[in-house]
C-alpha cells in the first residue's frame, strides 16, 4: 500500500523493484492512494475499509509473502511531519496485520526525500 504521488512511480525511482527489495519479495502488487500512512484519521475510516479491501484481494489472489505499508516524506495526502510519518506508518501497518489476520511479515516502510527524482527506502518497522 503506497501512495499514488507522481514523484515515486516515475521510471528513475524504481520504487516498485525497492518495496520488492526491502521485502525480500519480486513481485509486488500496488495498492496506490494519497497518503496511506493517514488512513487511520476517522475522517478517512471509508477509504481505510476499502483499501483494506484492495489489499486482502491481491494478498489472498497472489498468495503475499509480506505485505507493506509504505509512506513518504513531503506527502501531500498526510501532510505531517516526518517523524510523524515514521510513527504513524508503523500503527498503519500493524492495524492492517491485525485486521486481515495475515501470518507473514507487515513492514512499515518510509520513503525518504532527496529530491524529486531521488528517494531512500527506509524501514520503520516489522510486524
Ligand atoms: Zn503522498
Amino acid at each position: 500500500m503506497t501512495c499514488s504521488d507522481w514523484r515515486l512511480h516515475w521510471r528513475v525511482v524504481d520504487f516498485n523493484s525497492r518495496i520488492g527489495k526491502a521485502t525480500g519479495t519480486e513481485q509486488v502488487d500496488l495498492v496506490a492512494l494519497p497518503g496511506p500512512d493517514g488512513l487511520l484519521r476517522p475522517a478517512r475510516a471509508g477509504e481505510w475499509e476499502a483499501a483494506k479491501g484492495q489489499v486482502k484481494l491481491l494478498a489472498d489472489a497472489h498468495r503475499a509473502a509480506a505485505l507493506a505499508v509504505v509512506a513518504h516524506q513531503r506527502c501531500a495526502g498526510h501532510p505531517v511531519s516526518d517523524g510523524d510519518h515514521n510513527q504513524h506508518v508503523q500503527t498503519v501497518a500493524k492495524n492492517l496485520k491485525e485486521s486481515l489476520g495475515f501470518s507473514g511479515p507487515v513492514y512499515a516502510l518510509v520513503a525518504t526525500y532527496k529530491s524529486d527524482r531521488n528517494w531512500d527506502l527506509a524501514e520503520a518497522g516489522r510486524f
